[in-house]
């Protein structure tokens, strides 16, 4: 028997999935819960060192090579209905969100809890930008009676060891009439398991949640929120990258291994002007010779539901209590 952590209803069907990680030699499993439709894998245990290292494309936040908007977070400049307010960046990485947030008005904090994204962000010009954990940042907050009109996370809620404890924090943030915006991968996209097993981004110790629009509307309902969702199209620029991953992923880390760093693992490896520009004209090349079949990754993709959903949504009721929650929201 297993805890669901999106309604806490008791699964007891026995794990759909296994899978054991090459990088911290852990085998976790993998759970359906047929009353929220959440999937959720056990345990889950983050590690900060897996995001200060260069891997799984976080060198792209580290070494500045990411220029602009990603994706999942353009639908927010499209559907949000206001266009100032004091917002939280949560998870902010390398700031492009914040950046074009602040440049359209609203009045930007972001937190990461990762020095060295967090450091980019900085470099990029976003004025408030901090190396704090979530749970850090409630106490800071909280002592000097602080409160944020919106709460962004983008590529965030699969990352979560405890769903209720992210959720209530938020809570603990927002203004009671305050609005949350988000993204997180669609669990029924195209290729989805081949992707899982070629570059290891969807899998633990990385993703513990697998989303579906149904198990977010859930889970937000369930704590007193009401989302809608919109499905965020994927680019070329991240189809082209997916199709490397497919072709020669290990080759190409190798060769980026060696422009990086001979350590390519260390947080603290700091690159040149002429290793950034070597690595960035790698990025044009990508998007120029596989632009013709990043196309139709995309397409695909994009018929299949979007490669993520962004969602956002208003709180309804912040009185609920922990207790009462897993019961309302599931269907
Ligand atoms: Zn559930």
């Amino acid at each position: 028997m297993t805890l669901c952590p999106g309604c806490r209803y008791e699964v007891t069907s026995s794990s759909i999935r296994k899978f054991s990680s090459s990088s911290t030699g852990r085998d976790f499993q993998l759970y359906y819960c047929s009353r929220c439709d959440l999937m959720f894998w056990e345990p889950r245990i983050i590690d900060p060192h897996f995001y200060s290292g260069n891997k799984l494309g976080y060198e792209e936040f580290h070494c500045n090579l990411r220029k602009s908007l990603p994706f999942n977070s353009k639908p927010f400049f499209d559907f949000f209905p206001h266009k100032n307010g004091r917002l939280l960046d949560v998870g902010g990485g390398d700031g492009l969100f914040a950046r074009k947030a602040q440049e359209m008005g609203f009045e930007v904090t972001m937190i990461d809890f990762d020095e060295k994204s967090v450091k980019t962000a900085r470099k990029r010009g976003v004025d408030k930008a901090f190396t704090y954990s979530l749970e850090e940042f409630v106490l800071t907050c909280k002592a000097r009676r602080l409160r944020f009109d919106i709460i962004s996370f983008f590529e965030v809620l699969e990352h979560q060891e405890d769903l209720e404890s992210f959720i209530n924090n938020i809570k603990e943030l927002l203004v009671p009439d305050g609005w949350i915006v988000g993204s997180t991968p669609n669990r029924d996209r195209i290729c989805a398991n081949l992707t899982r097993k070629l570059d290891g981004q969807d899998t633990p110790p990385h993703h513990f949640f697998w989303w579906s629009k149904k198990s977010l509307r859930n889970f937000f309902a369930a704590h007193g929120f009401h989302i809608d969702i919109f499905p965020a199209k994927i680019d070329i620029d991240a189809t082209t990258a997916n199709l490397l991953d497919f072709i020669s992923g290990k080759v190409v880390r190798k060769i980026k291994e060696r422009i990086i760093s001979h350590n390519f693992d260390q947080p603290d490896a700091e690159i040149g002007r002429t290793r950034h520009s070597i690595l960035f004209s790698m990025k044009y090349a990508r998007r120029f010779f596989l632009f013709p079949a990043g196309l139709l990754l995309k397409f695909a993709y994009d018929r299949s539901g979007g490669f993520s959903f962004y969602f956002q949504g208003h709180i309804n009721d912040l009185n609920l209590i922990q207790d009462s929650l897993s019961v309302k929201g599931c269907k």
